[in-house]
């Protein structure tokens, strides 16, 4: 297709020449922190008339937030991509110290802009921002300032974040101490292992069900043996994070999340009534599983667990016209992009030490550009991980003239465009499989996403807001703790299961996250909602590129209820919407199925 070949290395010259030691960069962290600091002067200076006057001068002060910010981030993407593609580069260590002070200043003038707001009465508000030159910022100003107002004082405020540092986040650094001292035992060929938690948990995808059931039930007792701990630990967080609503007046243990996320709880609660109502499909895949892997029931250890074996490999250059080919189906701008994006040198992808784990993508907004990071080593996966971060990187090509305010999208739509761009290569891929074994491998590999997403998450939501609920009476025990997460991933997983994780409590990091609550619900709203567009892409053709990316441009200024309304005509708080969204996922279960009728 093109003679090029694409270089695995990416260019980050063109940002700051010379890496940690650019003079560029220092040159740059000055500038941004004399910004910063001039900005934080002129937020103190001011005081609010409570006039329609008042628009002249937030309208400088957002001016100058917009440069400020733009220098930050730009800053924080490159060295996040220096300490990325070097783990030992000591330098660069240092200047993300820098960067993380320089946000720490700004995030607090933010905090006393945001109070300011609340100074402006309702009707001289509703004035400044619907008129020009602020009626573009709408949303999220008055968002800031609501959520500033349904706070407490600004002094009780700064008690609360000064006290969190000891009896809060303190209690989630020390889920991470406990967690990195534990050991599975693991018996490899005769040979006595420990095995750290992460090294243990990717043993449930081996094809050998006697490795993961024995590592199953050392799992369990080495968890066990934390119990008491972990279960302390859980306490106290939400013990904290309960006493915080309660003297803001928050009554719903939810309504952080879904505030945070942009969200109606009547959507989320839409959202799980369909999935629920759909489950049945997916305990058919569960029992074909089993069949096929030669067992009466799965078992939570067995639900990673592979179809079959393949040893396909696909080199970078492959797998980048793959990607291409594939999304020139779509639409000219996506494939345009991405060609751009590889011939410029925009992504890191080569296999070798010394990188960083796991894949990213950054944008840096000064330049429009960004940035992919991950280690290509030429597996299926590796592929829809590349897709996946193009995805992103297109997702801020669409708001690159976007105000800075309103990029700031939320969790539940962060992943729209890059599931989209997933979902265009996984349907390739398994419509080009170059068998039947292999189109079942993909086939499998994308359900068993389902199933994590519409199950196990869903066991987590489940257990979650009961938990929540029970430790407004107290402190839960662990035998609760064990209950309630049993009876979570029952519920979830519809029966379907011959043994449960009701140890999940404690081996899941997320319930123990204190910088978001409630990290669950938007990876499936997230997950569906991306395929929901996917649907309205295939049904539309071509044409629909020009739509889709006027959505995503609106990813971060408006409710998830009014983005869809706007760019899909649906109603999420509906079931429709959603149905046609686990319908996407359901047909995939249908083919697999058939396929796999006279296979056990
Ligand atoms: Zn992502």
């Amino acid at each position: 297709m093109t003679a090029t070949t694409y270089s695995e290395v990416w260019d980050l010259d063109v940002f700051f020449k010379g890496g940690s030691d650019s003079p560029e960069l220092q040159e740059h962290l000055i500038q941004t922190e004399d910004l910063i600091q001039n900005f934080e002067a002129k937020v103190n200076n001011w005081t609010p008339i409570n006039s329609l006057e008042d628009a002249n001068y937030l309208q400088e002060l957002l001016a100058d937030l917009e440069v400020a910010a733009k220098k930050l981030f730009q800053a924080g993407a490159f060295v996040g991509c220096l300490l990325a593609q070097n783990t030992e580069d000591k330098k660069a260590y240092s200047l993300d110290a820098k960067i993380t002070s320089l946000g720490a200043g700004f995030q607090t003038a933010l905090g006393s802009l945001d109070n300011l707001f609340t100074s402006i009465d309702d009707v001289v508000w509703q004035q400044l921002v619907t008129a020009e030159p602020l009626k573009e910022l709408a949303f999220v100003l008055t968002e800031s300032r609501e959520k500033a107002k349904e706070k407490l004082s600004k002094e009780e405020e700064a008690l609360i974040s000064a006290l969190e540092v000891d009896g809060y986040h303190s209690w989630g650094q020390l889920y991470d101490l406990i967690v990195s001292k534990i050991k599975v035992s693991f018996n490899e060929n005769g040979e006595e292992k420990q095995l750290s938690v992460g090294q243990a948990s990717n043993k449930f995808s081996s094809s050998d069900r006697d490795v993961r059931s024995a590592v199953f039930k050392n799992w369990e007792k080495a968890w066990g043996e934390q119990k008491d701990f972990l279960a302390k630990t859980l306490n106290h967080l939400s013990g904290f994070r309960l006493n915080v609503y309660k003297k803001r007046g928050w009554e719903d243990v939810l309504k952080e999340a879904l505030s945070i996320n942009r969200m109606e709880k009547e959507t989320l609660e839409t959202m799980w009534a369909v999935i629920s109502e759909n489950k049945q499909k997916l305990v058919q895949y569960l029992e074909r599983k089993a069949k096929l892997l030669g067992l009466e029931k799965m078992s939570w250890f067995d639900l990673d667990a592979p179809y079959g074996n393949t040893e396909s490999k696909v080199s970078y250059q492959e797998g980048a016209e793959f990607i291409e080919q594939n999304f020139a189906l779509f639409g000219e701008k996506m494939a345009a992009f991405t060609k751009n994006a590889f011939e410029e040198q925009w992504i890191e992808a080569e296999d070798r030490t010394g990188k960083a784990p796991g894949g990213f993508c950054t944008g840096l907004p000064e330049s429009k550009q960004s940035r992919i990071f991950m280690t290509y080593s030429g597996t299926p996966s590796n592929v829809s991980t590349l897709a996946h971060e193009l995805g992103h990187a297109f997702h801020s090509f669409a708001m690159r003239d976007v105000p800075f305010l309103n990029c700031n999208y939320a969790m539940n739509v962060a992943e729209t465009a890059s599931t989209f761009a997933e979902m265009i290569v996984a349907d390739a891929a398994v419509k080009n499989a170059k068998d039947e074994e292999e189109k079942l491998v993909l086939l499998d590999d994308k359900i068993q996403r389902t199933v994590a997403l519409l199950m196990n998450i869903h066991a987590r939501f489940l257990f979650e807001t009961r938990f929540y609920e029970e430790r407004k009476l107290g402190t839960v025990s662990v035998e609760k703790l064990n209950e309630l997460m049993l009876e979570a991933q029952k519920e979830a997983y519809c029966g379907a299961l011959e043994e449960y994780h009701p140890l999940f409590w404690a081996s899941k990091l997320h319930f123990f996250i204190t910088g978001v609550p409630f990290y669950n619900f938007p990876y499936t709203f997230g997950y569906l909602f991306s395929l929901g567009i996917y649907a309205k892409a295939l049904e539309e053709g071509k044409g629909y590129e020009e739509k889709y990316m006027a959505l995503l441009r609106d990813t971060a200024s408006m409710t998830v209820e009014n983005l869809a309304e706007k760019h899909l005509q649906v109603d999420l708080t509906q079931k429709d919407f959603w149905e046609k969204a686990v319908h996407i996922c359901l047909d995939d279960i249908d083919e697999f199925l058939e396929l796999t009728n006279d296979k056990y």
